[in-house]
């Protein structure tokens, strides 16, 4: 596929994933009453013994992911919104929550941390390198996404580092660009990776934000490289996809810079 400029990547992207959102925007010139007021639906798909709960929640649609096991250990990936509907699945579902797990710190994908955390306690897990962002002023968009008040982050995620939460078996990549601290979380049991917003079908995330790197995230594509071609793909906004299919048809991976460049 031809080879697109800079300037259409970042246009492109703010286009399709929402982000393009004005972190600085103020509640004067938002519309008053969130109109995303109705129950999110749930999209219930299971691997194996693992099932992989997801929710759209929030004015910018992020994928919240509720992830459990056959004992009902679960973990909760980016609460960005509507703390209500991530609990009451929990406590409706009878799971045990075992950690919160962050992808990245930006509004959409944490907004509602604090207030899940405060009726729902467990480690939360994000990269040491979202620390000056994600409890940081700007990092909210009244009255869509309040500032998350600071938790505390008991698991500061390393590249390559391996979790057992009950029977969830996975592994962080770390996968900068979109932010500095963008992880990937990976279950090579089940072939399946939680990208946030460094991968999306057909496209990529945004880097025009807080300490982007669109260099660094094609060497984060490098990554992808390196599972298995079924590995399905739930990625922080819009649909799923697989390794495959990327691979095929998303322009951004004929630019990784160095394929050898991969663990
Ligand atoms: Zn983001």
């Amino acid at each position: 596929m031809k080879l697109l400029s800079r300037r259409s990547f970042v246009t492109d992207l703010t286009m399709q994933t929402g982000l393009l959102l004005p972190l600085s925007l103020t509640a004067q010139n938002a519309i008053k009453v969130d109109p995303l007021e109705e129950k999110p639906k749930v999209k219930t798909t299971r691997h194996g013994e693992l099932t992989v709960n997801t929710f759209c929640l929030g004015r910018l649609k992020v994928n919240c992911f509720i992830v459990s096991d056959r004992n009902l250990n679960c973990i909760v990936i980016d609460p960005g919104a509507r703390a209500e509907v991530i609990l009451d699945f929990i406590r409706n579902n009878r799971l045990k929550l075992l950690a919160y797990v962050l992808t990245h710190s930006h509004l959409d994908h944490i907004s509602a941390l604090d207030e899940c955390y405060k009726a729902m306690p467990a480690p939360v897990a994000m990269h040491p390198d979202e620390n000056d962002w994600a409890f940081c002023e700007k990092n909210q968009w009244e009255p869509y996404y309040p500032l998350t008040k600071p938790v505390k982050i008991e698991r500061p995620l390393k590249h390559w580092q391996s979790f057992k939460d009950g029977n969830l078996n996975y592994t962080i990549i770390h996968t900068p660009g979109h932010s500095a601290g963008s992880v990937c979380i990976w279950f090579p049991q089940q072939k399946i990776i939680f990208s946030g917003d460094t991968l999306f079908a057909g496209n990529i995330g945004r880097t025009d934000l807080h300490k982007s790197s669109f260099r660094s995230l094609l060497r984060s594509l490098g990554a992808f490289l390196a599972l298995p071609p079924e590995t399905k793909i739930y990625p922080g906004h819009g649909q799923t996809t697989t390794v495959k299919t990327e691979l095929a048809t998303n322009p951004y991976f004929t630019h990784v810079p160095d394929k050898t460049n991969v663990k």
